[in-house]
């Protein structure tokens, strides 16, 4: 059975229920799409869809700076990593993996490979050794509660320095 809407679901390549599992959750702890299959790296991911809308929101993704695909079902849902798993193609509308996936592995994607601007800045956890611990769009600068944020953690880190040193 397809994840998307019904009218999408006869064309090859958009994600099915047997190969991924999407959790949508309002905490957002949790939510994300799943694989349940393998994937090599460099395949094709899936396909993905949705509502062209003229301003960022929640789940869209930019094609350009005035139009941004809505999709609450599948591409929308797509954790964030700094060193994700997937990349998009924004123009051919498809998801690629950039690294083996293992079964039951989140497709991660780095919002800043796509967004010019986020719907809201977050601090990322992603635990990658090149983690930017705040994530905001491409083009634009961190916020206040992003500064201080990353300030805290760089007190924090020269603290430990000093203490291990
Ligand atoms: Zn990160």
């Amino acid at each position: 059975m397809s994840i998307n809407p019904c009218e999408l679901e006869k064309n090859i390549g958009y994600p099915s229920r047997a190969s991924f599992v999407v959790k949508k959750q309002d905490n957002e702890l949790g939510a994300g799409v799943y694989t349940k299959k393998t994937i090599s790296r460099g395949s094709l991911v899936a396909r993905f869809s949705g509502t062209i809308v003229e301003k960022v929101v929640q789940h869209s993704l930019q094609i350009n700076p005035t139009s941004h695909l809505h999709d609450p079902h599948f591409a929308g849902l797509l954790l964030h990593s700094c060193s994700p798993n997937v990349m998009l193609d924004m123009q051919g509308l498809t998801i690629w993996a950039i690294k083996d996936i293992e079964s039951g592995e989140a497709l991660t994607m780095d919002y800043a490979s796509t967004e010019d601007f986020l719907f809201k800045q977050f601090k990322c956890l992603c635990q990658s050794d090149n983690c930017r611990h705040w994530i905001s769009g491409r083009k634009e600068k961190v916020n206040e509660e992003g500064k201080a944020y990353l300030k805290s953690i760089q007190e924090k880190s020269l603290l430990r320095i000093r203490k291990t040193g």
